[in-house]
């Protein structure tokens, strides 16, 4: 798939812009804003252009934003995103100008020889126009103004991308999803075991297709049947390269990783027991939880951890895990086998549980008695109230409480009416969106 990249200093616009230019494949309830999740990666289109859009805002995770570390995590992801794009689009800000990290970062996607776009932000209008642009001219490429906030040029700019997606030259590889059945992502750092658990759990099935020829050598899917079910692994060619070869370093990228995962039902990040969780499975791991990813944690190469060692490395991720409880985490060897068959029905359970959808009659009477019988905290002499709940979208399933004030939602609510919800629905490995909105908006 043709795949763009938005890379630029922070705070120019670039998650909004991002947001604007994607159109989700179906949602229960229209585009209702602030339900969409934080993304790093996701598909979009414009009048039949296929297109994928990295924003590479998210990875910054950081927020003081003068440090020399931050600074350097900026080229980093500029880093990455070249790596992963077929075109670039480098976003400024209208209003304060060309400044010195803009001009950096331009010269350093320069080298890339990619095609990039300037996209001038938070230009609202046209007596902004022309002296904003004049500056950013001098960067040397085409230059765009847009403000993703007010809309202006926006129509204009999505058929900028769909006209760069095209340029790419790049055909949107033939999607079968129904003959792919669960399509299961692997992530995890290199030598963590991805392939060898990929061997392992095809090796004895039948392997219908295992390489298709003419798409790109590193989307490679290998479709199996195991059990009577028909299950895919997305992008093995990166999980099957060797990596153990003397010398060889392969690069862990998030946004490989995430990309992945986003072709996905459900993706199982494999974590090296020996190394335990890492700086890079962390942030891998904040991701995952943060976009409500489906996934389950595999901890592999447990043979050669002590027994007591394994309650410490249990106890670990308990802790790693303590907001995400729901994800599960199975230990597996792929050299003793251990674990190995909990993966593929544990993976059609999550995908199962994704897919719920629940009316929202039956989850208004559901919900009426539990709020009543736990009224949420009165919080500056005030106490929430519920007006109705629905479902506004699934894979995973996202809940709206419509309130008349979301500010007096606190967490621990927050978290008592996820449980329930959980309970009632029967919902124990699915991440569970749960959003509040104040009907006064
Ligand atoms: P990948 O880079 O994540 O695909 O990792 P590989 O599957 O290539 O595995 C890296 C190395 O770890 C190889 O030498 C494997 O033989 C070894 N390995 C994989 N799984 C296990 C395991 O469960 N136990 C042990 N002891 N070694 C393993």
């Amino acid at each position: 798939l043709p795949t763009i990249a938005l890379v630029g200093r922070p705070n120019v616009g670039k998650s909004t812009l991002f947001n604007r230019l994607l159109r989700k494949k179906r949602a229960l309830t229209h585009d209702m804003p602030g339900i969409t999740r934080d993304r790093i990666y996701a598909e979009g289109h414009f009048e039949g252009v296929q297109y994928a859009l990295i924003d590479t805002g998210g990875l910054v995770m950081e927020s003081d934003n003068d440090s020399e570390e931050f600074q350097g995590d900026i080229f980093e992801q500029a880093r990455e995103a070249i790596e992963e794009a077929h075109a670039l689009i480098l976003v400024v800000d209208g209003r304060a100008g060309l400044t010195p990290l803009d001009e950096q970062v331009a010269a350093y996607i320069r080298q890339s020889n990619k095609p990039i776009l300037v996209l001038v932000n938070k230009v609202d209008g046209s007596e902004l126009e022309a002296p904003a642009l004049s500056e950013f001219h001098c960067l040397g490429f085409e230059v765009m103004p847009v403000s993703a906030e007010h809309g202006y040029n926006l129509m204009a700019l999505r058929e900028k991308v769909a006209q760069m997606a095209e340029d790419t030259g790049l055909k949107p590889e033939e999607e079968d999803d129904e003959a792919k059945g669960l399509k299961i992502a692997m992530l995890g750092r290199p030598n963590a075991g991805k392939s060898s658990m990929v061997n392992a759990l095809t090796g004895e099935e039948r392997v219908i297709v295992s390489d298709i020829a003419g798409t790109t050598r590193d989307s490679v899917d290998v479709t199996f049947e195991s059990g009577g079910k028909i299950f895919t692994f997305v992008d093995t060619a990166g999980v099957r390269r060797r990596t153990n070869i003397k010398g060889s370093i392969e690069r862990f990228s998030v946004i490989r990783a995430l990309k992945s995962s986003s072709k996905a039902d459900v993706t199982v990040m494999v974590i090296d027991a020996m190394g335990g969780l890492a700086k890079q499975d962390k942030r891998l791991l904040d991701f995952l939880i943060k976009e409500a990813t489906p996934f389950i944690i595999a901890v592999n190469k447990i043979d050669l951890v002590s027994k007591a060692e394994r309650a410490e490395l249990r106890a670990g991720f308990e802790r790693a895990l303590r907001f995400a409880n729901h994800v599960p985490v199975i230990y597996t060897s792929c050299i003793s086998k251990s674990g190995l068959g909990g993966i593929l029905p544990l993976a059609a359970k999550l995908k199962k549980e994704c897919s719920l959808r629940v009316s929202t009659g039956q989850l208004n009477r559901i919900m009426k008695d539990v709020i009543e019988k736990h009224q949420p905290p009165i919080v500056k002499r005030r106490r929430a109230k519920f007006k109705y709940l629905t479902q506004a979208d699934d894979e995973p399933p996202t809940f709206v409480f419509f309130i008349n004030d979301e500010r007096l939602i606190k967490p621990t609510y927050h978290r008592f009416l996820e449980n329930k919800l959980r309970k009632i629905l029967n919902v124990k490995i699915a991440p569970l969106n749960i959003v509040f909105r104040s009907t006064f908006r």
